[in-house]
């Protein structure tokens, strides 16, 4: 499901072609970021909102999955967490969100970037909660005076500048989806929302580009001949979401992806510098 506020998914077409899982042609804007981000480094540090003891007990005990997690993650984890809602701005649209759902959002948000760090996200500002699936259906009349009716993304800056969207009752049921679209954030951080995200230097682009591509491939394969796939066949819509599926089963079904799709849970081990099989093979989900 496309909840990043102006995902790109719709344009992408079925099959991998270049630039899915592969650098992008606005790569060039990764160097206006660098020298961005060199110039931050000379500024102060930005803000952290660290929660107390007693929030951060409340947190592990609503969100189940941080008790599997081994000391040194849980502490990045409480600094992430901190980071996250020092910088971010939540907005809640028909709901009153209250501190306590903001940190479960936030305890998700940040189990991608735990290791990758909170930078990863500077690119956005606002998680926008809406209390029911987010169906952003807009009506307007062009120059001709014709009426239209549709389901249109947010506005075009939303797509790589946020908001990140998101429906109170999806994540309620599921934290999944939290890391699902924090993926989607991830991935537009080279610009394209294509399935190849920033790579750290120990990974090389061509093995990336190769097996994401090739896995892609074989699940629309999969699909096609009827057989059962491995993963929920939702990742073979686009490669941006086959790669916000296959985060969904690193985080939380780590010991079946690592089974079913061993070369794709290692490039992920790489990209998230994480090795969730070690701390069960299911992580729970739920919040609360
Ligand atoms: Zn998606």
């Amino acid at each position: 499901m496309i909840l990043y506020a102006g995902g790109k998914a719709a344009e992408h077409t079925a099959t991998a072609g270049p630039g899915h899982f592969a650098p992008g042609e606005v790569m060039l804007r990764d160097l206006h970021k660098l020298v961005r981000g060199l110039g931050q480094r000379l500024l102060p540090a930005p803000a952290t909102a660290p929660l107390d003891d007693s929030e951060w007990r409340r947190l592990r005990l609503d969100a189940a999955f941080m008790d599997l997690l081994p000391p040194a993650d849980l502490n990045a984890l409480r600094e992430r967490v901190g980071e996250f809602l020092g910088r971010k701005t939540f907005k809640g649209i028909g709901m009153r969100l209250d501190p306590w759902q903001q940190h479960l959002i936030a305890a998700y948000a940040c189990l991608p970037i735990l290791r990758i760090g909170i930078d990863a996200y500077r690119d956005w500002q606002t998680v926008i909660v809406y209390p029911d699936t987010f169906a952003p259906e807009q009506e307007w009349v062009d120059e001709a005076g014709v009426h239209h009716q549709a389901v249109v993304p947010q506005a075009g800056e939303a797509w790589e500048r946020g908001p990140v969207v998101l429906s109170w009752s999806d994540i309620a049921a599921d934290g999944a989806v939290i890391v699902h679209e924090m993926t989607h954030t991830l991935d537009a951080g080279n610009g394209d929302v294509n399935g190849f995200p920033p790579l750290p230097r120990t990974l090389p682009p061509a093995e990336w580009t190769d097996t994401f591509s090739a896995a892609y491939r074989r699940l629309q394969e999969e699909i096609e001949r009827g057989d059962e796939p491995a993963i929920d066949p939702y990742a073979a819509t686009d490669p941006a979401e086959f790669l916000a599926v296959v985060a969904e089963y690193f985080f939380f079904s780590p010991a079946h992806l690592q089974a079913e799709w061993p070369a794709i849970y290692r490039l992920l081990g790489l990209y998230f510098g994480l090795e969730p099989h070690r701390w069960a093979n299911e992580i729970p989900t739920r919040l609360s």
